[in-house]
């Protein structure tokens, strides 16, 4: 039996930068019984972690109280969801309560696998190993980065899906200006890792980011990923269908490889014959296509987009619109386009602003600055400067 059972009008799964801005949109049209669940105490502005290993931001400012964003009026119920029945239109909470809906809203976000390389965990709790993709790890990164006076370092991202998978390499720019500025990069053997077969998959991206690498002199592994740490011996394996290679390193820097929570992959939400496990929905209106009061957004969602922060300004306002409209007995009209942004820090004040549809051709936001992408310093000042402040102020609070 469970603890309690509760019912609300719509329900929130996951009060990440998604849930939360959906929420705020939903009571801004006047959606009156809403509930949102998440188990954390904090929420984190995420792009700013890689400032934060790149050396130019404080970990402090990525981070505030959820009790703190969570919009007026909203029902937040801390616990995590361990299952849902999209039939019986209900949910089960780790705490053993149970939460009926009439509509759910799912957006937990992505899975962190820390797990699936082999001695990647043992090598997180040594001194030589960190992360921009966690709060603690990013700040230990910033450290260890500024630190380095020669040797080998070491970046990777992995396979498969990802969060904003390009934010890997934004420490490592970062951290290769800063030792070019203090006269030690000639020092340091610089190992980038990543899956593709291009630096980032998209032409005009690619020749800016790989300008910046032969600048800075980096290593470039494509078609590659990390399959082994050994920390004792401060040793890595990576490799792809061309061959395995070890490298020894004196500071690695991962991005962990990730996937749709194991309890949606579970679930009827997901696609049967789709292997990643993320939540199936109409990748224009963002409603189930096989449970009509199911809806997606965010990292948790397969759309057709890459995973970003960007993409869930307009997912947002789209589902608002389409949950509105059929709480008020219309058909849902609103479409998401599949736009993409990942604004790559190159350099400790310059951006190569990666705008992208979801067929992965330029899609800039002001259509008539058609070299948007390339690097620019005013593109720094709004990744760093301004946009962490639209996040908090009108981004959470359903304004824009
Ligand atoms: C290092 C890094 C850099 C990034 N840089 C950029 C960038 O520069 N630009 C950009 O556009 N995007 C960037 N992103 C991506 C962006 O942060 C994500 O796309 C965005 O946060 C996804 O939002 P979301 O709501 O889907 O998930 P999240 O923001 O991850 O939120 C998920 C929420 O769900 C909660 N949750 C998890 N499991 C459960 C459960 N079982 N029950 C209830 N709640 C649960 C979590 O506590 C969390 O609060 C970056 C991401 C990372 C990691």
């Amino acid at each position: 039996m469970p603890e309690t059972s509760r019912h609300h009008q719509v329900v929130v799964i996951g009060g990440g930068n998604g849930g939360i801005s959906v929420a705020a949109r939903l009571r801004r049209e006047g959606v009156a019984d809403l509930a949102l669940i998440d188990p954390n105490d904090d929420h984190f502005y995420k792009p700013l972690f890689s400032h934060v290993a790149g050396g130019t931001a404080r970990a402090s400012i990525t981070v505030r109280p959820q009790r703190d964003v969570i919009p007026k009026g909203v029902r937040w119920i801390q616990d995590a969801v361990t299952s849902i029945d999209p039939d019986a239109r209900a949910l089960t909470l780790q705490g053993g309560d149970r939460v009926t809906y009439d509509h759910v809203i799912v957006c937990p976000g992505i899975q962190q696998d820390w797990d699936r390389v082999p001695g990647l965990v043992d090598a997180l709790a040594t001194p030589s190993v960190a992360s921009n993709y966690r709060f603690d790890l990013a700040a230990k990164a910033s450290l260890l980065l500024r630190d380095v006076k020669g040797g080998t370092v070491v970046f990777t991202q992995p396979p498969g899906d990802a969060s904003c998978a390009g934010a890997a390499q934004k420490p490592m720019y970062q951290a290769c200006d800063y030792w070019r500025a203090i006269g030690v990069l000639d020092r340091i053997r610089v190992v980038m890792v990543v899956p593709t077969s291009t630096v980032f998959g998209i032409p005009a991206i690619d020749q800016e980011l790989e300008r910046k690498i032969a600048e800075y002199g980096i290593e470039l592994h494509t078609r590659s990923e990390l399959l082994d740490v050994d920390a004792a011996a401060g040793v890595v394996v990576i490799g792809g269908p061309g061959g395995a290679e070890r490298i020894s390193y004196d500071v690695l820097h991962v991005e962990p490889p990730q996937s749709a929570p194991d309890w949606l992959a579970e679930s009827t939400l997901a696609d049967a014959a789709d292997e990643g496990g993320f939540v199936e929905v109409d990748t224009a209106t963002l409603r189930h296509p096989r449970y009509p009061n199911v809806w997606a957004l965010g990292d948790a969602a397969a759309t057709s987009n890459s995973k970003c922060g960007g993409a869930l300004r307009k997912q947002t306002y789209v589902l608002a619109k389409n949950l509105v409209a059929v709480l008020g007995g219309k058909a849902p009209t609103s479409r998401y386009d599949g736009y993409g942004v990942c604004p790559m820090t190159v350099s400790r004040s310059t951006v190569v602003w990666a705008e992208f549809d979801a067929e992965g051709e330029l899609d800039p936001t002001i259509p008539f600055w058609k070299t948007m992408y390339r690097e620019s310093r005013l593109s720094w000042i709004f990744d760093r400067r301004v946009l962490p402040w639209v996040y908090w102020n009108l981004i959470l609070t359903g304004r824009v």
